[in-house]
C-alpha cells in the first residue's frame, strides 16, 4: 500500500513533469469520464493531500486520483517505452510536448470543480507531510476512540494522513507497544511523542527511493519488524510475528516484536 511519503514522490514527480505546461493529449479510462477532454488546458499543479492526488487544471478543474493498495502514475520521456504495467490497467494519460503522464490501476479518478475538492479530501485529518500538519490535533483524533485499536487508529487517514501498513507497524515498534493495545491505554509519555515521531519517519523517507525506518540502508536492515516474521527482531533478536489486524477488506498483515512491545496480541 503507497505511504503518504510514495503519494508525495509521485506529486512532485508530475508537478515536474506536467505543471506549466498545456496538455496535448488527456485520455481519462474510466466510463463516467469517457467524454471529458482536458486538451488544451495548462496544468496548474499537482498537489498531495494525505493519499489523495490532486491535479489542478486551468478552467478550475481538478483530476483526483488515489493509489489505494497498488495503483501508480509514470511519467515518460516522447519515445520511451511504458513500463507501468498491460494496458489494460492504464486508466488515465496526460502529456505535455515534453512528458506523458500514465496512471495505471487507479481505483479512484475523477473530475472535481476544484472548489469542490473539499468533497474528495475533506474527511482527512492533518497531513504529516502537509502544510496544515497539526500534531495537536492529530493526537486529539486519535485519543477520541480510545478503545480504538493503535494500529487501526494510525491507519484511519480520518485521524491523521499519510501513514499506510508499513509506518504502522514500524511506529508501534518504535513506541514499545503492540498494534492492538488500545489507543486510551497508551502513557500519556508516549502519546505525546507519537506525532512528531509519525512525522519524522515520513520525512526522513520523503527523498528517498528506499524507504527506511532504521536509518540503515542495507536491504535486509531498513524495517524494524514489517515484512520480518519469523525473522529476528533487529533490536533483540526475538522471532518477529506477524497476525492481520482489521476487518473484512480492511485487513492487512501487521508485524510486532513479542519482546519489544507490550500490550495484547491476536
Ligand atoms: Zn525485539
Amino acid at each position: 500500500m503507497p505511504e503518504g511519503d510514495t503519494v508525495h514522490q509521485t506529486a512532485r514527480r508530475l508537478h515536474r513533469a506536467l505543471a506549466g505546461h498545456p496538455l496535448t493529449r488527456s485520455d481519462l479510462r474510466v466510463p463516467k469520464l469517457a467524454t471529458a477532454d482536458l486538451t488544451g488546458r495548462t496544468v496548474l499543479d499537482v498537489t498531495p493531500r494525505g493519499k489523495h492526488l490532486l491535479t489542478r487544471v486551468e478552467g478550475g478543474l481538478t483530476l483526483h486520483s488515489h493509489l489505494r493498495m497498488d495503483g501508480s502514475w509514470k511519467v515518460y520521456a516522447p519515445h520511451e517505452r511504458w513500463r507501468g504495467g498491460p494496458a489494460h490497467q492504464i486508466r488515465a494519460i496526460l502529456a505535455t510536448a515534453e512528458h506523458t503522464a500514465v496512471g495505471y490501476r487507479l481505483p479512484v479518478l475523477e473530475l472535481l470543480r476544484t472548489a469542490d475538492e473539499q468533497r474528495a479530501v475533506g474527511h482527512l485529518g492533518p497531513d504529516l507531510l502537509g502544510p496544515d500538519w497539526d500534531p495537536d490535533r492529530a493526537l486529539r483524533n486519535l485519543l477520541a476512540a480510545p478503545e480504538r485499536a493503535l494500529g487501526e487508529a494510525l491507519l484511519d487517514q480520518r485521524n491523521l494522513a499519510g501513514i499506510g501498513n508499513i509506518y504502522k507497524s514500524e511506529l508501534c515498534f518504535l513506541l514499545g507497544v503492540t498494534p492492538w493495545l488500545p489507543i486510551g491505554e497508551l502513557p500519556a509519555e508516549t502519546a505525546n511523542r507519537l506525532p512528531a515521531l509519525a512525522k519524522k519517519l515520513l520525512e526522513a523517507n520523503r527523498d528517498r527511493p528506499d524507504r527506511t525506518t532504521t536509518g540503515i540502508p542495507r536491504p535486509d536492515r531498513r524495517l524494524y519488524v514489517y515484512g520480518r516474521a519469523p525473522r529476528p527482531c533487529l533490536r533483540c533478536g526475538t522471532p518477529v510475528r506477524s497476525a492481520d489486524q482489521g476487518d473484512g477488506s480492511r485487513q492487512r498483515p501487521t508485524y510486532w516484536c513479542p519482546t519489544c512491545q507490550s500490550g495484547p496480541t491476536p
